[in-house]
């Protein structure tokens, strides 16, 4: 392939990833080689490969396909290719900031409002606490660490945080950006030498929030400067917000200092859903898709199915719905069970997928740092035979299995010997808030 071809196929990569990742992701990429079904391509630093592979090596494959040149593999090495050039320098905003001057924060989805977010049971504190920090009065707890699975509605709350302060107290300056965007920026700096200024810039923020902060997790510079701005701005009573996929503590490679102050304010768990949370979010959405959709016609207990079925998380939900209703206009039909049976099938399937003891045990042998053969082993050592109790409790909690079909997945044992590690969990449970926190993890990892 000549790199003729490689700009032809940039430019259907436009398209798949949109603008904003093109520039930043694939723009700076040099195809270096391509040889015995290998594309190589020359990339900036080890974290950019590794943030490309991960996010865009399936399109780049499928796009060098479709042009003709198809490869079993594109790889990544640190070369010459240089980072992109920022859209607009932090450090010149900085040294004459109007105003109104716009941060570098990540772009906010409009629809991500209060108005928009249906609460429940599972998110209702999680809701109040950030209606609270919303309000932009004096600063009651800091940092507001939010907290749950995939989809959950996190990034939600957060943009609808920014949403609200900027009508509410518009002279804020409040930035919003992810935790790779923090340390995207921060390499910047450091690699254009303006850390005084980036220092500065995001010193000088009222709210500051972070999105998805699991991400600097061993990425030891960017934890360090992370833990500075953060400190500086609790220092200087600047509200703070974080997002992660787990509760602070369960972080791995996560400096303890940070550990620590992560959890000094509000630590808010989102739960996965109800089904009355996910029958209230359809509701709405489907108002909405009413509008858009004149005349279609949903029949009765088409939404009641849906929330039954797709427990997985609401972004899926969503999806479905969307289909749907993309679906019954083009083929100008009534949404009945049947049709979204027909046109859901596959989500519906997935979201079926048993789960197994097995996949029990291997999760919560490595939660627990023990091995999984222990899990099936004669050992009783307390701190093996605590986390095969665990699995035998959510064995029992999780999957259809009775106690003797669970017996015989722990190295046979006896029926009542399962009951009794079951019941021993649930007494702890009433006392134990680690292992509380160990199940809710679990399970959401299990169910995620
Ligand atoms: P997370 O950041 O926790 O992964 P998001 O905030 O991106 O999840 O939410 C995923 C999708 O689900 C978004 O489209 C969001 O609007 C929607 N969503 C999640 N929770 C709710 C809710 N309680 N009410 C309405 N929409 C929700
Ligand atoms: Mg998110």
């Amino acid at each position: 392939m000549t790199n003729e071809t490689w700009g032809l196929v940039r430019e259907e990569l436009i398209k798949r990833v949109g603008k904003n990742n093109y520039v930043t992701w694939i723009e700076p990429l040099k195809l270096s080689q391509l040889r015995n079904g290998v594309a190589r391509f020359e990339v900036p630093t080890i974290f950019f490969g590794d943030w490309v592979q991960r996010n865009y090596a399936d399109h780049i494959r499928s796009q060098l396909a479709s042009a003709g040149t198809p490869v079993d593999r594109v790889e990544f090495a640190v070369g010459t290719a240089d980072l992109p050039k920022p859209p607009k320098s932090p450090a010149k905003a900085q040294r004459s900031r109007p105003a109104d001057e716009e941060l570098p924060g990540a772009p906010l989805d409009a629809r991500f409002t209060f108005d928009s977010f249906v609460v429940g049971k599972p998110n209702e504190l999680a809701h109040a606490a950030a209606r609270r920090v919303a309000e932009g009065g004096p600063v009651t707890f800091n940092p507001l660490f939010l907290y749950g699975g995939v989809g959950l509605g996190k990034t939600h709350l957060m943009h609808a945080i920014a949403h609200e302060l900027s009508t509410r107290r518009p002279e804020l300056r409040v930035l919003y950006l992810s935790a790779e965007q923090f340390m995207y920026r921060f390499v910047q700096a450091l690699r254009e030498r303006q850390v005084m200024d980036f220092k500065e810039l995001f010193r000088s923020v009222d709210v500051l929030m972070v999105d998805d902060v699991q991400f600097i997790a061993g990425k030891d510079s960017t934890q360090e400067e992370f833990f500075h701005t953060f400190n500086a701005l609790v220092d200087q009573n600047k509200q703070i917000v974080i997002s992660a996929d787990r509760a602070p503590g369960e972080i791995k490679d996560l400096e303890e200092r940070i550990k620590s102050r992560l959890q000094c304010g509000l630590v808010v768990d989102l739960h996965p859903t109800d089904y009355e949370l996910r029958l209230g979010i359809l509701q709405q959405k489907v108002d909405y898709y009413r509008a858009q959709y004149r005349g279609l016609v949903i029949a009765d207990g088409v939404l009641e199915f849906l929330a039954h079925r797709i427990t997985t998380n609401v972004r899926v939900l969503e999806g479905a719905l969307t289909r749907l209703f993309a679906f019954a206009s083009l083929v100008g039909r009534e949404i009945t069970l049947d049709l979204a049976q027909d046109c859901l099938a596959d989500i519906l399937r997935s979201s079926d997928r048993k789960l197994t003891i097995e996949e029990i045990q291997r999760k919560v042998a490595e939660h627990y740092n023990i091995r999984l053969s222990d899990m099936i082993g004669p050992k009783r050592l307390r701190t093996i035979a605590r986390p095969r109790q665990v699995a035998m409790y959510l064995a029992k909690q999780l999957t259809p299995r009775s106690l003797p079909e669970i017996g015989r997945r722990f190295g046979g044992r006896d029926h009542t010997t399962i009951m009794h590690g079951v019941r021993k969990i649930e007494e702890l449970m009433a006392t134990d808030s680690q292992l509380n926190d160990d199940l809710q993890l679990l399970r959401r990892l299990l169910q995620g």
